[in-house]
């Protein structure tokens, strides 16, 4: 394996560069918090940030990245389109666009699909990719890959990722196998299993062997299976500990152990 950092990207089926590694900004209130969090996350070498309508936070999100004095070419910023809004799409990334400020966005996700919308949202989606150069890329998240399937069926714009909860906890291989062979980067959310399962005997046993915290197994984990992961936290001690995974390598022995950690719960 090519020696990973903290810079590392996937190419998306567009041709777009995606770090691997990303800050993801759910439940950050908006204000402060967010502003410093992210501003932080940027002075760490985060140089991606996951963001929703839905957070209610992209206003300090894009103020955090305008003041960072980073260049907007560097930072890759992804929000998303709430199911609500499905019919109304260029309105409100429209809205987004202006919280943000940023210019453009990276990438816009569906948020979650809306059963019996999932063509319809698509092809606006794609409506707004062939349109508009302010959304560089177009995905989905918390997609089956039926609902996959059917957005294949039609589409002229492939999604590039599906963002969905996944670590070695929510592993769904067919998920995993199904993405890469059609093109698609899977993306996780919620990859340190929102904090529950870290105590686990099964992931403390791991960590311990490579001297790492359980947080940076399940992180490396992602990066290892080529699975873009978005960590949220707002201590800055964490937010550095999530980006210290560079430095060593999970065995393929270990990696088989974790893929089927979600076997055994
Ligand atoms: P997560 O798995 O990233 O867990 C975050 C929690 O883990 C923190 O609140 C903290 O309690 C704990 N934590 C963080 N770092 C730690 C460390 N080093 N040691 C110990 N504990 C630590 O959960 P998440 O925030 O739900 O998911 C990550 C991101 O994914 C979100 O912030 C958001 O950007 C995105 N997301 C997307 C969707 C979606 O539907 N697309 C849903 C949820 C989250």
């Amino acid at each position: 394996m090519n020696k990973l950092n903290i810079r590392s990207t996937v190419k998306l089926n567009n041709g777009t560069q995606m770090p691997l590694l990303g800050f993801g900004t759910y439940q950050i209130p908006d204000g402060e918090i967010t502003y410093n969090s992210v501003l932080h996350a940027l002075n760490e070498g985060y140089r991606h940030i996951d963001t929703a309508k839905f957070y209610g936070n992209e206003v300090s999100v894009g103020k955090a990245i305008r003041d960072s004095g980073i260049p907007r070419k560097d930072i890759f910023v992804t929000t998303k389109l709430w199911p609500n809004d499905a019919l109304n799409a260029e309105k409100a990334l429209e809205i987004s666009l202006k919280k943000l400020d940023i210019g453009y966005i990276d990438l816009y996700l569906i948020h979650w699909p809306l059963p019996g919308l999932v063509k319809k949202t698509w092809k606006r989606l794609e409506k707004i990719y062939k349109n508009s150069n302010q959304v560089k890329a177009i995905g989905i998240s918390n997609h089956t890959v039926g609902q996959i399937k059917s957005i294949l069926s039609i589409a002229t714009v492939k999604p590039v990722v599906n963002q969905i909860k996944c670590s070695p906890y929510n592993f769904d291989p067919k998920m995993y196998e199904f993405c890469q062979k059609n093109g698609i980067i899977m993306e996780a959310w919620g990859p340190l299993t929102q904090g529950k399962r870290l105590g686990d005997d099964k992931l403390t046993t791991i960590a311990e062997k490579y001297g790492k915290s359980p947080a940076q197994i399940l992180l490396r984990w992602c990066i290892q299976k080529n699975i873009v992961t978005i960590p949220k936290s707002t201590h800055q001690n964490r937010v550095a500990e999530n980006a210290d995974i560079f430095d060593f390598e999970i065995s393929s022995a270990d990696i088989g152990k974790l893929d089927n950690f979600s076997k055994n719960i």
